[in-house]
């Protein structure tokens, strides 16, 4: 069994020479935390944001897309509370030189003695065997209640210190846990800081002239400030949403995690307004929505979780996110948030315009509470590509790497091979190609021996490659190999195009 940190690196470097993500810049030693999309990259990336859109516009009549600008007039920024307070507090090591988000600090603490009360329980749980009474044993065991009054003290402080942003008891609190930098494993820390993630640029072509901009750190404000517009020319009735995919920038202080953390991501956001006082059930709907949205890809349930807020940014009144278990752990991947008036009513106030719905039914006026489903696109890729990565031992003792990818979302839906590139097999191959991709992204390949194909559209997840060799001439079939059993069946090539329908329906 090879470890997490083994495999996370397996996924990266695979990534990088099948073509899926590049480091941006890399003739030039690469830009920290900005990443390209290669030529299969950019396919799944599309699919995946396909298969949202889908599933939020298409399937449901009540939400519409938006597709707003990267830039925006400065004062959205600061209704937003954004200039002010889209700050994460940060520390240096003066050893290793590295910078930390203090709050991840002291989080990874937390989880750090989570992790000795699952191993605690898996321990008790093989040492009673069937009798084992899990809720029992965690509260009464001894060492489990201290651990976990440790959690709750430690949760305590920290929400206590974020809430007052007292950056002198942040510092006090790494000092008092003994938290150690995990490079130089020193305790030699600077004070705590505030940064401000957003990026910031200048519009106007003289200096006297121009304005300060921000790079969007969000898609969602986009929407805010468009709800009227979309409200009133589509006629939308509450409960409706808005759904956008788009660039969003973030000067994150620490950005090791390959595409986990970015400092230019795509997000997939959907903004739901609704009557006041139905938001709670409307933010249940969602998160019960989402989830389904993620089974439905196939991938197992157990790799999936709800982590539910306890400390709630100011405008939210219920928040969760979906964590997805990446190869580095369980973190979040996607986040909903019951944001009640907070937006538009600031949006009310700093632009001067009125930000109310007239509700027909009700007959009265009123600012709609919004819901939000927030995604981070290229965490969705990660979460989807470590899933996907298997080796496998096969039984003629080689070894093969397969991407297990769903077919909808897979780069390439089929190959098409010529058995040999002689004898009219291209010719043939290509009649099929031709057709096949009018409706499907296909491959067409002829070079190599077909066993060295197969592996080559194994590695980037392609779920059937097609044969043509001499038999197709006289019959008009073809073989279809499958990409996860490497079973291979003959079918006619009428055939073939209800096949891979059939296959990317799932
Ligand atoms: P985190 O706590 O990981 O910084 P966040 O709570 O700040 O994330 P949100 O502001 O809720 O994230 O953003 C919504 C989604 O956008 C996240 O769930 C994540 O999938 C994605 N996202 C946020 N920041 C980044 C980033 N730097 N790189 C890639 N994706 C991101």
């Amino acid at each position: 069994m090879i470890n997490q940190e083994d495999f996370f690196k397996k996924i990266t470097s695979h990534a990088k020479e099948y073509g899926f993500v590049f480091q941006s810049s890399e003739v030039y030693e690469g830009l920290s935390a900005v990443y390209d999309y290669g030529q299969n990259g950019v396919e799944l990336k599309n699919n995946i944001r396909s298969y949202w859109w889908k599933a939020m516009v298409q399937f449901h009549e009540n939400i519409v897309g938006l597709d707003s600008a990267i830039f925006m007039h400065p004062t959205i920024w600061k209704a937003s509370g954004h200039v002010d307070a889209f700050n994460d507090p940060m520390i240096d090591n003066k050893d290793s030189k590295k910078r930390y988000r203090a709050d991840v600090l002291v989080e990874d603490y937390i989880a750090k003695i989570e992790d000795k009360i699952t191993k605690e329980v898996e321990k008790a749980a093989k040492r009673f065997g069937d009798t084992f009474d899990e809720s029992q044993f965690v509260s009464t065991n001894a060492r489990i209640i201290e651990y976990t009054q440790q959690i709750e003290a430690t949760k305590k402080r920290l929400y206590g210190i974020m809430e007052q942003n007292d950056l002198v008891a942040f510092k006090q609190l790494i000092e008092d846990l003994a938290i150690v930098c995990p490079l130089s494993g020193t305790r030699n820390w600077t004070d705590v800081r505030q940064f401000n993630l957003m990026f910031s640029t200048q519009m106007g072509s003289t200096a006297e002239g121009a304005s300060e901009l921000f790079l969007r750190p969000e898609t969602a404000q986009g929407i805010f400030v468009n709800y009227l517009n979309v409200q009133k020319t589509g006629r939308m009735k509450i409960p409706f949403g808005i759904a956008q995919t788009g660039k969003a920038f973030r000067n994150e202080i620490v950005a090791r995690q390959f595409i986990f953390r970015m400092r230019e991501f795509e997000q997939m956001e959907m903004q739901y307004f609704v009557r006041p006082g139905e938001e709670l059930k409307w933010f249940e709907y969602w998160k019960e929505a989402r989830m389904k949205w993620h089974l439905s890809l196939g991938i197992p349930a157990n790799k999936y979780r709800f982590h539910n807020h306890e400390k709630l940014a100011h405008y939210a009144n219920a928040a969760a996110d979906i964590e997805f278990q990446f190869p580095f752990g369980f973190k979040e991947l996607e986040g909903i948030h019951s944001r009640t008036d907070f937006d538009l009513g600031a949006h009310q106030k700093f632009s001067g315009k009125k930000m109310q719905y007239f509700d027909p039914e009700l007959n009265e006026s009123y600012t709609p509470f919004v819901v939000e489903t927030s995604i981070g696109l290229d965490r969705m890729f990660l979460a989807i590509l470590s899933n996907a990565y298997t080796e496998e031992q096969l039984e003629d003792v080689s070894e093969r790497v397969v991407l297990k990818l769903p077919a909808v979302l897979a780069p390439y839906k089929a190959a098409i091979l010529p058995l040999m590139k002689k004898d009219g097999l291209p010719e043939k191959a290509r009649e099929i190609m031709d057709e096949l991709k009018l409706n499907f992204m296909c491959h067409y390949e002829e070079k190599d021996a077909i066993g060295k194909r197969y592996r080559r559209h194994d590695a980037i997840g392609t779920p059937i490659c097609i044969t043509v060799d001499h038999q197709t001439l006289e019959d008009q079939t073809v073989t279809i190999r499958d990409r996860d059993t490497m079973l291979q069946e003959r079918v006619a090539i009428e055939n073939l195009s209800s096949l891979i329908f059939k296959k990317i329906k799932g």
